[in-house]
């Protein structure tokens, strides 16, 4: 038998009245967790005849200068478009697993950090030939308690959503801090920002503020999508700031109970 899933919403009338309704949300749920483990299943299934696909087509255009230039088009096109799929399969295949992961890892720490540091150099080196100026400031030392891996992806989905969408010579600006509330990253860029009507569904798998603008930019549609879930395994939410030709801000909050003190380098005989 099922764990029974209730929805329970309290209204409050004047002083001491209280209306208080409870909804069986049993079947959802399990619908809800049956789309999730479709989802992931046909992922799965489609990762390896691609995986086959993707490594003749790299051979082939390899051995483009033997081909036909028509030939050579065509295969250099089919290369491209199944490193595209195989993208959106390991998104998709990371998000079930986010999904399903009820408050993953909280015994593991993670140098906030360090991580952020690393993934700013890796986008400067994406992002050379775009002359874009990605500075990183760390106000707070501390550690956080939650997994690498998935704040791994979140922030980069964060930083490298902040250079695509930046036009050359944009600032991105990445700053970790934290006050009595917890701790906060934000991730800020001057670029082609977003119309206020979007900024509630873009956390929505697949949702794009204007599809026509994206044609280029090689996303898979899931990434503030994974971003939102990591951040709700990590009991934290997202913030988005953004005006229309001016830029973005993207801000993680995590809740104080995540930080924890580094703690002080073990003192070796003879220091
Ligand atoms: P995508 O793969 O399309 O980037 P995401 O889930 O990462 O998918 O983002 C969803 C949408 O949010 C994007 O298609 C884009 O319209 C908008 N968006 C995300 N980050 C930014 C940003 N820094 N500046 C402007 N628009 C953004």
């Amino acid at each position: 038998r099922p764990h029974l899933r209730l929805q329970i919403q309290i209204s409050l009338f004047g002083d001491d009245d209280r209306l208080v309704v409870a909804k069986d949300v049993t079947r959802l749920y399990q619908l809800e967790q049956m789309r999730r483990d479709f989802v992931g299943n046909v992922s799965h299934e489609m990762r390896t005849p691609l995986t086959v696909i993707s490594g003749y087509l790299e051979t082939l255009v390899d051995h483009g200068d033997e081909l036909p230039p028509k030939w050579r088009r065509a295969i250099n096109t089919m290369a491209e478009q199944s490193s595209r799929m195989e993208a959106l399969i390991t998104d998709l295949i990371l998000l079930s697993r986010i999904e399903t992961g009820e408050h993953t890892a909280d015994d593991t720490l993670t140098d906030p950090g360090a991580l952020l540091r690393q993934i700013c150099q890796d986008a400067r080196t994406l992002s050379r030939d775009q002359d874009h100026e990605i500075s990183v400031d760390i106000a707070d030392a501390r550690l956080l308690k939650g997994d690498e891996g998935q704040l791994r992806s979140a922030f980069s989905n964060l930083i490298f959503n902040a250079v695509k969408y930046t036009p050359a010579g944009g600032r991105i600006t990445v700053s970790w801090s934290a006050n009595r509330d917890g701790a906060h990253l934000s991730v800020k860029d001057t670029g082609i920002g977003i119309d206020p009507v979007h900024i509630p569904r873009l956390t929505e798998r697949f949702y794009r503020a204007d599809p026509s603008r994206h044609k280029d930019t090689g996303g898979t549609g899931l990434g503030l999508a994974i971003v939102k879930h990591v951040l709700i395994n990590h009991d934290g939410n997202l913030e988005i700031r953004s005006h229309i030709g001016e830029g973005s801000e993207f801000i993680c909050h995590f809740p104080k109970e995540r930080l924890v003190e580094k703690s002080p380098e073990p003192i070796r005989a003879g220091d």
